[in-house]
């Protein structure tokens, strides 16, 4: 139907222009900002247009429903009505958006305080809008043609490439088991399950009942280490079977070197098919430690109004989440920091008899989020306390905090249950290598702070560590001996009979025989607290860099045999001792298992994109 310049335009004609005008106009918006953060991104160009081709199409059926009634009649006016509501809330939009969009991403990060280019970004802006005004008028020309299909159409387009755009999430792949090489490797499948920060001191029968159910039927180190207090390090070093000082995976922006070889590579090499699920930020696949595995799958979490990641920073995006935070603060969802843990035992669920019934060799790793803040009440409520929010609560909160955290440990342990009972009617379970750990613990105001990553105090680097070995040899045995997570990889390596790697820190632990007496370490870089921990025996030496900003003593020495709190620091009375151990210290640094090797390993660092950057300072990883 044509619509005719004269005469009477109805008022569903008005409507249908200036919202198919209005609509039109902020889509083009949307994937030109989209495109900004996430450039080449389908996700992002169709949920950028998608989101704010309905939001203006909206927006400009209300401006009519409100303003056009004088406009009815005379066609000339009704163009020019449209045309105005194609250009100046879009305009307007660009002003709003374009200067916050200066503000965040280049005088608060990069520039400072505004440097010229500042200023001239800043005066862009305007300009911007001033050329959108002038190519945005061609939008209204084009509607009014057809004001009520364009609108339906554009309202209909906009929520599909909303909806689907939302939905582009990766599945766990399984590699197709019948097409992967036959091999005679006849070891175990090896099962890791990493929960982040969880404390070993949480883990007790009264509220984890499963993960103590399972201690008892496996081996239990009641003193390992984790190999740093924040989990990018930790989780290098758990691959590695080395101290971060010497794979080189320290910083924010630091990944796995290319030349170490990693645990998945070399049970790759020995015909296992190699498979991770991950949910925290810091494993995401452009820091390197998915190498060597087939299927690395990083869940991530989910933006607010459904926003897929590579669109989580569009303006509207932002604006919802502030707005959310600020007036609803019991409304958190968890989705909106970490892929929840049902996300990955659903995905576990779903392969692990194809797995089982394969034959093949596997190696499974399991990264879960639960323990790590946002600390989420249970049965879910929206109530959680978050460290980006919060950086620094008052030590008054400790209770609060800690009482919030056991929620999450008991939910976990639901979980937890489950991942047993699958692999337990797999037929998994007796067969299998299974490692339980944690990559660091948390802190309570146990040391005078909370979350984790800037001490190397015991609530941060002890870590539950339960291993059960095939056939369940060795189950019921508790162990004393320090031992460090970097023996997981030469562990692993030698219960399925791989080939022994040179130069690895850690130690296999065997079922059967004490750990040996040795003498290890811990490490942490982040937000500014230079530190080195080192165990000998039931000493303990922390050596940390002056002007840290916990204000934590430059040597601390405790004897953790009689202070399991370290709340005597023995430095000026144990003088020689202190001593003894920082020259251990310094000989370890100095001193590696292959000096030439690790002489090859060159740190390498990441651009983290925006969308990543995101996330990061969502979980409180800020520098
Ligand atoms: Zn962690």
């Amino acid at each position: 139907m044509k619509t005719s310049f004269r005469g009477f335009i109805t008022s569903s004609q008005l409507l249908g222009a200036t919202s198919a005008a209005c609509g039109l106009s902020f889509g083009l918006l949307g994937i030109i900002e989209s495109q900004y953060y996430s450039p080449g991104s389908l996700a992002a160009l169709m949920y950028g247009f998608g989101l704010y081709s309905v939001l203006g199409a909206f927006g400009g059926f209300l401006l009519a429903l409100f303003f056009g009634g004088r406009y009815r009649i005379d066609h000339k006016a009704y163009l020019r009505f449209t045309c105005r509501l194609a250009i100046w809330p879009a305009a307007m939009f660009i002003l709003a958006a374009g200067s916050y969009l200066v503000y965040r991403d280049a005088w608060n990060e990069s520039l400072g305080s505004a440097g010229l280019t500042g200023w001239l970004l800043l005066l862009l802006v305007p300009v911007a809008a001033l050329v959108w005004g002038f190519f945005a008028n061609s939008f209204g020309h084009l509607v009014v043609s057809r004001p009520k299909g364009w609108a339906i159409g554009l309202v209909v387009i906009g929520l599909l490439g909303t909806a689907f755009a939302s939905d582009f999430e990766k599945e766990w792949k399984i590699p197709d088991l019948k097409k992967e090489p036959d091999t005679t490797q006849s070891g175990p499948p090896v099962v890791f399950i990493v929960v982040d920060a969880l404390r070993a001191d949480v883990v007790d029968q009264k509220l984890t009942p499963n993960m103590y159910a399972f201690s008892k039927d496996a081996v239990v180190y009641r003193q390992a280490w984790s190999a740093a207090s924040w989990t990018r390090p930790s989780v290098a070093s758990i691959m590695t079977g080395r101290y971060p000082f010497r794979h080189r995976t320290i910083h924010k922006t630091d990944r796995l070197p290319s030349g170490l070889p990693t645990l998945a590579d070399l049970l790759k090499k020995a015909g296992y098919v190699t498979l991770a699920a991950v949910t925290n930020v810091n494993l995401d696949p452009v820091f390197g430690l998915g190498r060597g595995f087939d299927t690395w799958a990083y869940f991530s979490d989910r933006p607010f109004l459904q926003a897929p990641p590579s669109a989580r920073r569009l303006f509207i995006v932002e604006v919802y989440r502030l707005f959310r935070l600020k007036f609803f603060p019991g409304a958190r969802d968890v989705k909106h920091y970490y892929a929840p843990g049902e996300k990955i035992v659903e995905q576990f669920q779903r392969f692990c008899s194809p797995l089982a019934k394969s034959q093949r060799q596997f190696f499974i790793y399991l990264h879960f989020m639960e323990h790590h803040d946002p600390y989420f009440a249970h049965p879910y409520s929206g109530e959680a306390v978050a460290r980006v929010e919060t950086p620094n609560p008052g030590l008054d909160r400790a209770d609060e905090l800690l009482n919030l955290y056991r929620q999450e440990v008991k939910h976990f342990d639901g979980l937890f249950a489950k991942l047993i009972s699958y692999l337990k009617k797999g037929g998994l379970y007796d067969r299998a290598l299974i490692v339980v750990t944690s990559d660091h613990g948390e802190e309570f105001a146990d040391h005078g702070g909370f979350w984790h990553g800037t001490t190397l105090y015991q609530e941060l680097v002890r870590v539950p560590l339960f291993i059960r070995f095939p056939n369940g040899v060795g189950a019921g045995s508790v162990f004393d001996e320090p031992v460090s997570l970097t023996d997981l990889m030469p562990t692993t390596l030698k219960v399925v009979n791989a080939q022994k790697q040179a130069g690895l820190d850690g130690q296999a632990l065997s079922p059967t025989m004490a750990p040996s007496k040795r003498v290890i370490i811990t490490e942490e870089d982040h937000q500014g607290c230079v530190l080195t921990a080192v165990r000998a025996g039931p000493y303990k030496l922390i050596r940390a860099n002056a002007d840290n900003p916990r204000k934590l003593e430059q040597l601390e020495l405790y004897d953790l045999s009689v202070d399991h709190t370290e709340s005597k620091n023995l430095v000026a009375s144990e003088t020689e001792l202190g001593q003894e151990l920082v020259r251990v210290m310094d000989s370890m640094a100095n001193n590696t298992v292959d000096k030439s090797q690790d002489a090859a390993v060159k740190p390498e660092q990441v651009e983290i994109d925006s969308a990543t950057q995101e996330q990061l300072r969502s979980l409180g990883y800020t520098e």
